[in-house]
């Protein structure tokens, strides 16, 4: 969501007359998107504004947007005297009022609104992935998720918005598109003809857009997978057979501490149905380790899913306590270094999970689509369907490859190019 919305920012400096630099000294405008997942983002901010403040010309202006100014409000201003604008996630399209009075302060961290869509100017040039918001905001009450907080209430973007800015994508260059939303497969639109679109409907309408070969999205929340959704993954073929799909613990009791709406037994239920149309299918998630109460045998139970499952990749945290959230006044927190075990040893077997897998995929040939050039600038990055790096070496990379995969570690692949 934040890498869409730094491209939406970008977009709309450049329809002001900006153009992007790397150096903060030759800079007219900063800003720093942020994001208050987890509590160590966002102490960076306040370290990373004072060092701008440091290295900025004296009358450039700067400021904070995202999750972290919509945390902070009118306190980023209390702790940073010159700082010139606060704004949340849902309001840096008022960005260009800045830029015609340099003196005021700005602050809008107000919610509720798609208002965003409808005011950022389109974009001129997509890359080869296109990120498009189908909702903005979460009604999930996860006890220590602060997205709820800086995002608001879910709100299902306009079907018809959706596709018109999917189509315009694909016009300007994508080649894949990731649908977003914090619940994306929670998308429920109705129109003003009653008809209601699911995120089933806008995976098969981008599918008829002849540009876009791969369709995917991402964050999935188990129990919003309805049949229509899972079918889909057995049939339309640009739809990449890999699915983000959090479990966050395998403890049914720490489940329900997070107010996770699902048992374990339903979460593999759902994976159970996706291998049965799918086969090919592979699976992502997320873990929090160290939650409020976890014991060592709610842990174990943990491992115990990870190993079940066979994640391929996934993101895994210990349990950082967030302002506005249940968790964070919960009795029993877990000290920091019984978190920090256990995230070593998920870790480790997570790792070990995804070398494995990729080691699987050694002589298979994937169609893959091209990323960037590598550090080296000599070889060149595509990503395989199950998002795996892929490096090869080519003069003429092209957007799309047939790369048969010749060596693999846990961090990416190697391959070579036969079409
Ligand atoms: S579903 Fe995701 S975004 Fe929504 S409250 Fe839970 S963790 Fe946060």
């Amino acid at each position: 969501m934040n890498v869409y919305d730094g491209l939406r920012i970008a977009a709309m400096l450049e329809h002001h007359g900006f153009t992007q630099t790397d150096n903060i000294a030759d800079a007219d405008i900063i800003l720093l998107n942020t994001c208050a997942v987890r509590a160590k983002a966002t102490d960076k901010v306040y370290s990373a504004l004072g060092r701008i403040r440091r290295a900025k010309k004296p009358d450039a202006i700067y400021g904070i947007v995202g999750c972290v100014a919509r945390e902070s409000g009118s306190d980023a201003f209390r702790k940073i005297k010159d700082l010139n604008f606060v704004l949340g996630p849902q309001s840096y399209h008022k960005l260009p009022e800045i830029l015609s009075d340099p003196d005021t302060k700005l602050l809008d961290i107000n919610l509720g609104g798609l208002e965003k869509f409808d005011e950022l100017p389109p974009i001129t040039k997509s890359p080869y992935v296109a990120y498009i918001p189908v909702q903005e905001g979460c009604n999930h009450c996860c006890t220590y998720c602060i997205v709820p907080y800086t995002r608001g209430p879910e709100i299902s973007r306009p079907f018809d918005d959706i596709i018109a800015e999917t189509q315009h994508a694909a016009d300007v260059g994508a080649i894949e598109i990731c649908f977003l939303g914090q619940n994306v497969n929670g998308y429920k639109y109705t129109d003003k003809n009653g008809k209601t679109y699911r995120l089933s409907d806008i995976i098969q309408e981008t599918a008829k857009i002849s540009n876009i070969n791969r369709i995917r999205f991402t964050s999935s929340y188990p129990t919003e997978m309805t049949d229509d959704l899972i079918e889909l993954f057995g049939t339309e073929k640009k739809l990449l057979p890999f699915l983000n799909m959090p479990i966050q613990s395998g403890s049914d009791n720490i489940l329900k501490k997070m107010n996770r709406q699902y048992s374990l037994a339903e979460y593999i239920k759902i994976i159970d149905k996706f291998k049965h149309v799918q086969p090919n299918i592979q699976i992502s998630s997320d873990f929090i380790v160290g939650f409020p109460g976890e014991s060592e045998q709610d842990f174990e139970q943990t491992m115990d899913v990870a190993k079940r499952i066979g994640y391929i990749n996934s993101y895994s945290f210990k349990y950082s306590p967030r302002p506005h959230t249940a968790a964070a006044i919960m009795p029993d927190q877990i000290p920091e270094n019984i978190k920090s075990e256990r995230l070593i040893k998920l870790d480790a077997l997570l790792n070990d999970r995804q070398r494995e897998f990729n080691l699987s995929c050694i002589d298979k040939i994937f169609d893959c689509l091209y990323e960037s050039p590598d550090k080296t600038g000599i070889k060149h990055i595509y990503r395989t369907p199950y998002m795996q790096p892929c490096i090869v070496t080519t003069d003429k990379p092209t957007p799309m490859a047939k790369i048969k995969i010749t060596s693999a570690n846990k961090s990416c692949l190697h391959g070579k190019i036969i079409d």
